[in-house]
């Protein structure tokens, strides 16, 4: 295992300053992650040999947020990435691959479901996967294929549903002292554990998939970008995620003429592109160009597709690759490509439901069909992409984009009211500390074009993003706010910040300000309680986490603080129980634990104490610095 790298999970906004008066237990960034322990299954029923002519392994390797004009092998003069390019050399090269969504969740299902969004329902981060949907992964297995992922952040979690048919899904994320998962995790330990699966392995047929995370804002360590502009150090991060790709692929390199290898990204990064920053609001081909190339048994060696395909296509075609009975998918089999023969004429899909979900803003659909793209928007545009790839000059053919957008309902239904709730609280919490809001409330009437609130959506995916820190964060975020007061989200970040520095008198009014634009998440009274603890009014600050516990019930994080107030008040049996039952919702939550701890030595159950003491200590890293705090409460009550 490679160095522990603390940046990586210094995100600008998690749940590590929003714990009010944890007292004694203090976040550190150099605790490993504790109890990785990874259930290697060897493998599942063997299965048919495949026939000689035919792969028998698939390997699927998927880099978040890697732009095709990017890589090597795509004509970038300053990538470092001989990994891809040299699987390019190998293999084929798709020239014009799209996301069919700018967003992890949405894109990766459709690569792994071959469906389109509206047919697999996972249309933000935050939500699921239709129950029932068949995962390529499930569709493997059942043909004797033994199947494993390990993925690399929190959107791809197992409970939003793309574990399915993946005898092993490798999900753990490192844990905070506070026992909270973090939002991602490096390659080299996705790596690690993929390379440990894979020798572990005796199947005759295996399906590996391995995501890795590092081109994802933040890029690298915000502490070290000193002054080195953004898009230099996304090449860093590319760099790193090539040479985990390599790593991997050396591993494996003994089965290499066995073995079908896939490598994609799930969307693209914008720098400023149409005003936009990172990804997720736009369909612009800024964000759904995606690098795409294959090698194996059967493929041919240095081709380049010119045909336009899309993620969704990914299923039909290894299906056929591997001999293997075919789904019933949303894209097609490439195969034609391998034989320089065109692909027939269709229409492509892409969408973006994050304005809708984020902001309240109309949601973006498009269709592409040959040199066209049609975007459906309150304000409709119009593109020639083939002689206009950057989409710069909107083009005025009212027929032309009639014609397109009549089309666009095809592809399934848009979202409806009551379907646009994402998952569960925690799972909101994570995906903003990535940089994805989940803030916007459903809006009366009319909504929003997005491209005409591209310059506020522009800073909140900034301020959102981890890259902008420390006092140009609230610079930026005092500059939203001027211009936009009702902006809880922003009201809110700017009240964490000032929070963090201690002023938490500034704070409060913003705090206020969030509850009152009804953000909707435990966060804001989070923030206002823990203003409130700061001055004494512990009574205060209860009323305000009970309000807290209404939006989110069973928020861990929210029970915790009730138990620390009524503790505060003196209602110890009280406390007790609240912290017990945010123990019952997460077992790992460190700070929990000491603070049950403490109150129970408080109320004289001295053997109690000494129980949560002893469990605390079990579920510990070796190494963590909060030890002897523990030890020393422990022996107190012995
Ligand atoms: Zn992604």
């Amino acid at each position: 295992m490679g160095a522990w790298r603390p940046a990586l999970f210094s995100l600008a906004y998690n749940g590590a300053v929003k714990r009010p008066q944890m007292a004694g237990l203090r976040p550190c960034p150099s605790i490993v992650a504790c109890g990785l322990v990874l259930a290697l299954a060897g493998c599942g029923e063997p299965g048919a040999p495949a026939p000689p002519s035919l792969p028998r392994h698939l390997v699927l390797i998927t880099i978040d947020t890697l732009r095709a004009d990017r890589v090597g092998a795509y004509g970038y003069s300053g990538a470092r990435t001989p990994v891809l390019d040299e699987v390019a050399r190998g293999g084929v090269r798709f020239e014009r691959a799209f996301a069919p969504a700018p967003i992890t969740l949405t894109s990766h299902a459709s690569l792994l479901t071959g469906l389109y969004p509206p047919g697999h329902g996972a249309r933000h981060n935050g939500m699921r996967v239709k129950p029932g949907t068949l995962t390529l992964a499930a569709h493997l297995r059942a043909q004797g294929f033994a199947t494993a992922a390990f993925v690399a952040a929190f959107p791809l979690e197992r409970r939003f549903g793309l574990d399915g048919g993946f005898e092993v899904y490798g999900d753990r994320l490192p844990r905070g002292v506070d026992g909270r998962p973090a939002a991602e995790r490096p390659g080299y330990e996705v790596v690690d554990e993929a390379v440990a699966w894979w020798r572990a392995s005796q199947a005759d047929r295996r399906f590996l998939w391995v995501h890795l995370f590092e081109p994802h804002a933040p890029y690298g360590a915000p502490s070290a970008a000193a002054g080195r502009p953004a898009s230099d150090r996304y090449d860093d991060e590319v760099a790193l995620a090539d040479r985990e790709a390599g790593r991997l692929l050396a591993a494996i390199s003994g089965a290499a003429t066995d073995t079908l290898l896939v490598v994609a990204s799930d969307h693209g990064e914008a720098f400023g592109e149409h005003g936009e920053v990172t990804h997720s609001l736009f369909v612009y081909d800024t964000t759904l160009r995606v690098p795409l190339l294959m090698r194996g048994r059967g493929l041919p060696a240095g081709l380049v597709v010119p045909d336009t395909v899309v993620l969704v296509d990914l299923v039909p075609t290894v299906t056929r690759l591997l001999g293997v009975a075919p789904l019933d998918p949303d894209g097609i089999d490439l195969s034609p490509c391998f034989e320089k023969r065109a692909l027939p004429a269709r229409d492509l899909y892409a969408e973006s439901y994050a304005p809708l979900l984020d902001f309240g803003w109309s949601p973006l659909r498009s269709i592409r069909s040959g040199r066209w793209k049609a975007i459906e928007a309150p304000r409709p545009e119009l593109y020639d992409v083939s002689a206009d790839p950057g989409e710069l000059h909107p083009r005025d053919e009212a027929a032309t984009l009639a014609r397109l957008l009549d089309r666009v309902e095809r592809f399934g239904p848009g979202l409806l009211p009551g379907q646009q709730v994402p998952a569960d609280p925690e799972a909101r919490s994570q995906l903003a500390a990535l940089g994805y809001l989940h803030g916007g409330p459903a809006r009366e009437g009319p909504r929003p074009d997005p491209k005409d609130r591209k310059a506020l959506a522009a800073r909140m995916q900034q301020a959102v993003s981890g890259e902008v820190t420390g006092p140009a964060l609230k610079a930026l975020l005092d500059a939203i706010v001027g211009d936009d007061p009702q902006n809880g989200q922003a009201r809110q970040r700017l009240g964490y910040v000032l929070l963090e520095e201690g002023r938490a008198r500034e704070a409060e009014p913003h705090f206020r300000a969030a509850i009152a634009a009804r953000v909707p998440s435990a966060d804001p009274y989070l923030g206002l309680a823990v203003c409130l603890g700061r001055r004494g009014a512990a009574g205060e600050a209860l009323a305000v986490l009970r309000e807290a516990a209404a939006v989110e019930p069973g928020n861990p994080v929210v029970l915790a603080n009730i138990g620390i107030a009524e503790a505060a008040l003196g209602r110890l049996p009280a406390a007790t129980a609240a912290l017990r039952s945010a123990l019952e919702r997460d077992a790992d939550f460190h700070e929990a634990r000491f603070n049950l701890a403490r109150v129970l030595a408080r109320a004289g159950r001295r053997d109690e104490a000494a129980r949560e003491a002893d469990e605390l200590l079990r579920r510990l890293p070796p190494g963590a610095p909060q030890r002897t705090e523990v030890e020393r409460l422990r022996a107190a009550v012995r």
